[in-house]
């Protein structure tokens, strides 16, 4: 593979990786195009009975190379040359037909401000630069948090930091009581909202936040994001049941 990297061009529209969590143009290595016919019923009227027409439908591979990864991504595009309503399709050959599918954390919150913040942390995991994410995850909690208590207009002081926000929601989130009123979950629950505690002043006086200098080490950073989006996802999933 020649690596002159001015030599590609870039595809127009940004692909997601099926590597890794990057969504960007990426360098067109090579395509391929074939155009495949097919007949289909143009009229049918009294006089010439059925008259059949014949088309084609376009197909064009595309072998790309992710420019976070340096991964390969095989995709076809499917066009049909006659109906121009046609959407283009695009199916991945490799590595997975479906590349969102094995999204990380499994999170697809219907906010775009959150889904952002996430793929900024998987990327920062991916670069295996997890310091980059913790005050991302935090962020995405705080803002996740602060939509579930909107949602349920249940009123809360937009001050209020992840360890309030969060007890309000388990007092008051109507899909929480259940869950709350089993006395060891209560429990268990009360100690990992005691928990959040600590994600402020972590995030606060050890991440990129605020230009720290004693920033958290690699397993801690990854720690810290693990635990948070632990903590979305169980709430996540139930707020959505
Ligand atoms: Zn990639």
């Amino acid at each position: 593979m020649v690596d002159s990297q001015e030599k590609y061009n870039l595809t127009t529209e940004k692909i997601q990786c099926g590597h890794c969590p990057t969504k960007l143009p990426m360098r067109i290595i090579c395509q391929g195009t074939e155009s495949v016919p097919y007949t289909w019923l143009f009229d049918n009227d009294p006089v010439h009975g059925e008259i059949y027409n014949t088309d084609c439908d376009d197909y064009t591979w595309e072998v790309l190379k992710c420019l976070s990864c340096s991964k390969v991504n095989v995709l076809q595009r499917f066009s049909s040359g006659e109906w121009e309503a046609f959407e283009e399709r695009i199916d991945f050959l490799y590595p997975s037909p479906d590349p969102h599918k094995d999204k990380p954390l499994e999170l697809r919150i219907m906010n775009d401000v959150i889904e952002q913040l996430i793929t900024d942390v998987e990327d920062s995991i991916h670069k295996n630069k997890p310091i980059n994410g913790v005050d991302r995850i935090h962020t995405s909690l705080h803002t996740y948090l602060k939509e579930a208590c909107a949602n349920e207009n249940i009123p809360y002081p937009e001050n209020d930091n992840i360890h309030k926000l969060f007890k309000l929601l388990l007092k008051r989130h109507p899909k929480l009581q259940n869950t709350v009123d089993q006395p060891y979950v209560s429990n268990f629950l009360n100690s990992v909202a005691n928990m959040t505690s600590q994600l402020d002043p972590i995030r606060n006086y050890t991440s990129l936040a605020h230009g720290n200098k004693n920033l958290l080490e690699n397993d801690e950073a990854l720690f810290y994001i693990d635990v948070v989006r632990l903590v979305i996802r169980y709430l996540h999933k139930k707020l959505m049941s």
